[in-house]
């Protein structure tokens, strides 16, 4: 008899997990990486949640949630640059998130207003440089704010304005220097260009390495993917040219920008995306960015990948990466003005 109540229960257990829908989250994302469908993968295997995932460009990804409105089946939006992140908050596509646990997690500088966006990972935006073309003397103590003198007419190159890396790199100044100083900087800044912006950060790097230019601007992941050979021979040997030189060491630190998420307004599974968040703020899911993408860990207790381990310590500017998006209006403006292609 005993035998024979436990096998209903096991029974009628099987068929109400068998009637109630699939566990679900919907993943509306704008990054690129191959890494992301692992952890997509992995989150499934850990939890039973399916992830369904839909990519786009942001402002496609924009449009889909405007038409789609109160009915849309989306739940977490997953991106790069906290300028993205906050153009979406602007637009009211995202929610608060309340776990408590994302947000011992995550410190406050790397949230959004209102907590409704995270950090899921670090990116420096840093200068890359030719140590044949370029004095241990004059790239001491640099500082993004020289990057302006006289002494680098026709060395830099950068890529173009439109690019929301710059647009926040430019608001971050604006940040700390003012929206006037940051426009004479930018106006400076032009003038040092070794050529019109042209190309993605691994052209300027490229650009560096082949005599181009003496030194770029370009986000720490780009020389990770380089030298790690994943990019291909060419690219690789580029890379080892060049040294790195993270700026502002002696006052407010290197520009750091993120990686992350938030919750879709709308999020008819609220609870999986919180628990898809949380998990990308693993141990386990932190290294298989950290090791793929090559990004920096917004976790403490995981390591940067080797190769960017090797780039050095340095201090990061804890300008909060919400002022970003604050900011980005008044920097898209004063770029233009400044003359910024
Ligand atoms: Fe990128």
């Amino acid at each position: 008899m005993k035998n024979i109540k436990k096998y209903l229960a096991i029974i009628i257990f099987l068929s109400i997990a068998g009637c109630s829908p699939v566990q679900e989250v919907n993943i509306y994302t704008s990054r690129h990486y191959d890494v992301d469908d692992i952890l997509y993968a992995e989150f499934t295997k850990k939890t039973g949640i399916q992830v369904n995932v839909i990519s786009g460009s942001g402002g496609a990804l924009m449009e889909r949630l405007k038409s789609e409105g109160k009915n849309s089946p989306g739940d977490v939006f997953f991106t790069v640059d906290a300028g993205n992140l906050a153009n979406f908050q602007k637009g009211g596509f995202l929610q608060p998130i309340t776990s408590q646990k994302i947000k011992d997690l995550v410190p406050e500088e790397l949230r959004g207003v209102n907590d409704e966006w995270v950090a899921i990972a670090k990116r420096a935006r840093v200068i890359f440089y030719n140590p044949e073309s370029i004095t241990q003397d004059e790239i001491d103590g640099i500082t993004y704010e020289e990057l302006s003198d006289e002494k680098w007419r026709g060395r830099v190159v950068i890529r173009s304005s439109s690019n929301m890396y710059n647009q926040s790199l430019v608001s971050s100044l604006i940040s700390n220097l003012g929206e006037e100083r940051t426009e004479q900087w930018a106006k400076g800044l032009v003038k040092n260009m070794a050529r019109s912006p042209q190309g993605n950060d691994r052209s300027q790097l490229m650009a560096v390495a082949n005599g181009v230019a003496d030194l770029a601007i370009a986000n720490t992941y780009y020389v990770g993917i380089m030298l790690s050979g994943k990019g291909g021979d060419e690219q690789q040997k580029a890379a080892e040219k060049l040294k790195v030189a993270f700026p502002n060491q002696n006052d407010r630190g290197a520009h750091v920008n993120i990686s992350g998420g938030g919750i879709l307004k709308y999020s008819p599974n609220k609870d999986n995306a919180e628990k898809f968040l949380e998990f990308l703020l693993s141990v386990e899911a932190q290294s298989h960015i950290v090791n793929n993408s090559f990004e920096y860990p917004v976790i403490e207790t995981v390591q940067p990948h080797p190769i960017i381990d090797n780039l050095g310590e340095f201090k990061m500017d804890n300008t909060s990466v919400s002022d970003f998006g604050k900011y980005n209006p008044i920097a898209v403006k004063l770029m233009d003005r400044a003359g910024w292609k």
